[in-house]
This record gives C-alpha cells, structure tokens and sequence, in this order.
C-alpha cells in the first residue's frame, strides 16, 4: 500500500531546482572555499531589517499585554493591524479601504493560496505569465485547478496580448500577475495593465463569469530608476491584491502579508468572509500576532532600495563586459539573462562546474534559454564573480 499521496510523490520526484542549487552551494563552499564560490541561486534578502521594524518588534514585547500578543485573535487579524494597512494603502494610493477589506496572511504565499482557495473548483483555470515564480503551480494543483501558462515574450516579457486573450476559457477563474516580476525583473507598465484589463473586462463579458486579477507584490517598493509599479484595483474591479512584508522589509522568515479584497469586486462580502474561513482550514489559523503588531510601527520604514541598485548596476556592467543579453532590470533583485546557447540547464550546469557560478535556470521558470541571478547577495560577491562571467562569456565568443 502506498502511504504518500500521488501528489507529494509527484512532488518529491521533482523537487525544487532551486532549492537544490543552493543546498549544492553549500557543499561547494566546503569544497572550494567560501570565497571562490558565488551563489546567485536563492531570493533571500540581504539588504539588512530596518532598524524601525526591529525597534518595533522590542516596543511590542514589552509593551503588549502578554494574553493579547500571544493570544489567539480573529483570523482576519488584529483590526489595529488590518487598519494600519488600509491607512497605508489610502495614503499611498488614494484609495478608500477599511480594517475589513484586509485580511492579514502567512506571507504572500498564504494570501494567494488562500484566494485560490476561494476562487477555484476542481477543473478550473489559472492564467500566469511565463517567465513565473515556480511555485504557482503548485499553489494551483493543490485545489486540483489548472495552470494555464501563457508562453514568455522575450526580449521584454510584456505579456503577448494575443496570447493572454486566447488563453482564457470559460473556466478561467483567477489571473495571477506578478509586478514587478520574478524571474524577469520587468515592470508591467500602466498601458499593459489598462490592455489586460481591457481584455478580462470583455471575456467576463463574453463568458457571463468572473475573471479575478490577482496581484502578487512582493517586490511592489523594489523598483529603480523612479519606475511606478500601477495599483491594480485602480485598473481592474476585480482586483485582489497579496501582499508581503518579506522582501520590502527583509523579513521573509517572519512569515507576514495580507490578502487586500476591495467593497468593489464581486460577491466582496462572502470573499472577506471566507478569507477568514480560508487563513483557518489551510491551517495558519491566523498570522503571526507578533508581526502583525510589529509591522504597525514599521510599515514606513522600508529597507534600503539604494543597496540593491548598487547591486544592479554592477552586474550589469559586468555582463556587459562579457558580452552577455539580458532584461534590463526595473524592479525585484533579479535579472534575467538570455544563455548563448539553447539548453539553459546546460550552461547553468557548466557555469556551476567550470566557475562556481549558481544561477537558476529558466526553463524552472517555464522560460528555456534564459536564466535569472539573484543579486541580493553582498556587493563585494559581485565584484568577484567579475573575472568568471567575463571568462564563461569568452568562452562562448561573447568577448
Ligand atoms: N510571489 C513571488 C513572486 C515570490 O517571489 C515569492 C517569494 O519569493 C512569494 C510570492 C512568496 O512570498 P512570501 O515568502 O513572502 O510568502
């Protein structure tokens, strides 16, 4: 008799790539030494905590009522906290939601299970946008919908709009855009947004049904260059937003975001209702109660931008030097990069061997040819891969 479920073993088998190159990364570092080793694999900030959100977390230990911090509350969260976050959105955005519109979540990632969750019935499906972040899909299976993937549109990866409408159904039930992007590091501007929006506003039309936007940020305040990320309730009704303090605030093992549902989608009332239902039978019960606090005295105190630019702008000139193609970076800490030769996994193999370099391959981001570098990493790490890609390039005829 088998005691693991089909889907885990689809899941052992498969395992995470990424996951993987950074576990190879630490037995490089044995074998190599830790500064001849340069891992670009995972997405883990390095930018350090604001010094806001630390104080901030000290303020609430000591000065909360120990029955109300660590106590259980109502599975939306706290309303000081589910307010905090209206105010912000409204100050920011000029938008007018109230404590009930957020419900307060494990990260992003329990924010968009949980929207799935409401949204979808065995059958049904999720659009996303190739290159994405891999772990969609699983998000999508676990309700047993499906993941309609719309091919990448290199060398922008501005969705192909033909595409996007061909790809919904009758049974499209949620879109997931993720702005600014992981992998690609692109940022859909307002006129992609209005045309997409334009798009599911007459397939809701043609199909008689509702078609949810939902708006994964995690990297919404890690743009450059002045770039504006669109706030997409403002360009689509149906609009839920999943949001995550983890990269914007460099806490991700905190485990703290929220799940934004606006008065304006459809059926808003019982979404709210079963985002509370949703945060408990997936187990969470509610979010943190200690990062829910905190995050009120924090949320105006960001990590620095400026450390990772510092970290764009070098590796740009360094693959610029070896002769590189890549997207040019507008948000997240990623770049994405075109491999010369077809086979990404290939080269992000020979890149490992031959240089130590760890990048990810973007065929583990449906995008073969490609792949993405992590560049949250520290500074003096990039400046040391210089020698490496300038070499890896040569070796290709890149310089
Ligand atoms: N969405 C994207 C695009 C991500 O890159 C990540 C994390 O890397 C998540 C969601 C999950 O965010 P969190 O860990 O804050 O839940």
């Amino acid at each position: 008799m088998e005691v693991i479920s089909k889907e885990m073993q689809r899941l052992l088998a498969t395992g995470s790539t990424l996951r993987a190159m950074f576990e190879e990364g630490k037995r490089m570092v044995k074998q190599y030494g830790a500064e001849n080793v340069f891992d670009f694999s995972l997405g883990n900030p390095s930018v350090p905590t604001p010094a806001a959100m630390n104080e901030s977390m000290i303020n609430v230990i000591n000065n909360t009522d120990s029955m109300m911090l660590h106590g259980y509350m109502s599975n939306a969260g706290y309303e000081s906290s589910r307010q905090a976050v209206a105010d912000d959105l409204n100050r920011r955005f000029g938008t007018h939601f109230a404590a009930k519109n957020v419900t307060m979540t494990v990260g992003a990632a329990n924010a968009l299970v949980i929207a799935i969750k409401i949204l979808t019935n065995p059958g049904d499906e999720v659009i996303v946008f190739a290159p994405f972040f891999l772990e969609y899909r699983n998000y999508i299976s676990n309700f047993g919908a499906k993941t309609i993937v719309v091919p990448p549109n290199p060398p922008t990866f501005m969705p192909d709009m033909d595409a996007f409408a061909a790809a919904i159904t009758e049974r499209t039930r949620a879109v997931i855009i993720d702005n600014p992007n992981n992998p690609s590091g692109v940022v859909y501007d307002v006129e992609t947004i209005r045309k997409m929006a334009a798009i599911m506003e007459e397939k809701q039309k043609e199909y008689g049904t509702s078609i949810f936007l939902l708006s994964d940020e995690p990297y919404r305040e890690i743009v450059y260059d002045g770039v504006e990320v669109p706030f997409l309730t403002k360009y689509y009704r149906n609009t839920l937003v999943c949001y995550s303090y983890s990269k914007a605030m460099s806490v991700p093992g905190e485990r703290i975001g929220y799940l934004l549902m606006p008065d304006e989608v459809d059926e808003s009332e019982q979404i709210i209702a079963a985002s509370s239902i949703g945060i408990r039978v997936l187990g969470c019960v509610n979010a943190p109660s200690l990062q829910q606090l905190a995050i009120i005295g924090a949320m105006d105190h960001l990590c620095d931008v400026n450390e990772y630019d510092k970290n764009r702008k070098l590796l740009m000139e360094i693959l610029d030097e070896a002769g590189f193609e890549y997207a040019k970076p507008q948000g997240t800490f990623y770049l994405f990069m075109k491999t010369p030769i077809e086979d990404d996994r290939a080269f992000v193999a020979k890149a490992k061997d031959d240089y130590q370099l760890l990048l990810s391959a973007g065929s583990a981001f449906d995008c073969p040819g490609w792949l993405r570098i992590a560049y949250c990493v520290p500074h003096d790490r990039i400046a040391r891969s210089r020698s490496r890609f300038v070499a890896l390039g040569h070796e290709f005829g890149l310089n």
